[in-house]
């Protein structure tokens, strides 16, 4: 076997969905055909519904399957091994992990101790003519990019940001993968953190919207942020913040929308009393359009709007709910 590209997710608890696992996939394709590594997924806990067709599409050549009741938790010890063991036996040249929470955890610890090196907040990853990795990744909070060149001698863990990567099928009809039930040894793993309260997953995720109302501290109170929620349901969309108002506490950190919190890529963007921050805009810069409204005609966020509406959102909020009510009912 050469060695191989694996992509590597989580069942269970795990927040990253199928666009994200897709995605993963799709870059892991890319660097196998560069570089001539077979591409192998390893799915650790309960699988996808969908895993069969997911691996065609994506030409994956073998999908290795652990199941273990410690997988399905949302402790990382278990994991952390478990992925060790798996990359003892396969020797991987690359292992792609969806950056989601618990990834942000584990991923360094599994390069830790498979002796590899890590880049976190993966944007990308291009096969240099030598056949060397060159690891695009967000930095200084989203200002600016960095690529890497990790030591072509080691294996590279990479975690790959929400987005970043577009899903595409490999073209053609792929083989059905080589599909083997990985046998692992975890009795001896006892997880010395408990989690008391796993991320919560369930619900429409921020990432899937097609329609995003976020607002950010001109809104002056968390009562006013009711306004951004019932604009985001009259426009069958979801509600989003910047980071202060969920540090403040006005809504919870599943709403996030930035570097830290959840990247978004909607057809329609409407941010209001939103400044426009770089670490904001790595969460929404890739819509198709954004709309903001804000009362200083030279705020950052006017530079990435397709439309402006310089103004008080506390004004103009009632006036775009009403319009969208008509709409509605039209
Ligand atoms: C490492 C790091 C990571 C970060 N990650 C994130 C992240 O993931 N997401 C994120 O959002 N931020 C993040 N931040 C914070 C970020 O730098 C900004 O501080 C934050 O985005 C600002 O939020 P805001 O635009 O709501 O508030 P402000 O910067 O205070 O802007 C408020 C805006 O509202 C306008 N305004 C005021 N009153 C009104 C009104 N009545 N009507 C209309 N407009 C009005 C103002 O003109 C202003 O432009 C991060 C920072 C760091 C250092």
């Amino acid at each position: 076997m050469t060695e191989p590209v694996v992509v590597c997710t989580f069942g269970g608890t795990s927040q990253a969905g199928q666009d994200e696992t897709e995605a993963a996939l799709t870059l892991g394709r890319r660097v196998g055909e560069a570089r001539g590594g077979e591409l192998r997924w390893l799915v650790l806990g309960s699988a996808p519904v969908e895993l069969d067709a997911i691996a065609r599409r994506h030409a994956v050549v073998a999908v290795d399957h652990a199941e273990d009741a410690k997988l399905d938790t949302a402790g990382p010890d278990a994991r952390v091994e478990a992925v060790a063991q798996y990359a003892a036996e396969t020797q991987p040249r690359l292992l792609i992990f969806n950056q989601d929470f618990d990834s942000r955890r584990i991923a360094p610890r599994i390069a830790a101790r498979i002796g590899a090196t890590a880049v976190m907040n993966g944007l990308g990853i291009d096969v240099a003519e030598t056949g060397g990795l060159h690891v695009i990744s967000a930095a200084y909070g989203g200002d600016t990019n960095v690529v890497y060149a990790p030591d072509p001698s080691r294996p590279c863990v990479v975690a790959l940001m929400a987005n970043a990567v577009v899903a595409e099928p490999a073209g053609g009809s792929a083989a059905p993968p080589e599909t083997r039930s990985v046998a692992l040894d975890l009795s001896a793993v006892e997880e010395r953190i408990e989690v008391l309260e796993p991320a919560r997953t369930e619900g429409p995720r921020l990432e899937d919207a097609e329609i995003v109302v976020a607002g950010g501290r001109g809104l002056g109170s968390p009562e006013n942020f009711k306004l951004v929620e019932t604009l985001a349901e009259a426009l069958g969309g979801m509600a989003a913040a910047s980071r202060p108002l969920v540090d403040e506490g006005w809504i919870d950190s599943s709403r996030q929308v930035g570097l830290t919190g959840k990247i978004t890529r909607p057809a329609l963007y409407l941010a209001v009393g939103v400044s426009g921050a770089t670490q904001h805009m790595a969460g929404c810069a890739a819509a198709k359009t954004i709309v903001a409204v804000n009362t200083d005609a030279d705020a950052a966020i006017f530079r990435h709007a397709r439309y402006g509406i310089v103004g008080d959102c506390l004004e103009i909020l009632p006036e775009l709910i009403r319009a969208a009510a008509q709409m509605g009912a039209g």
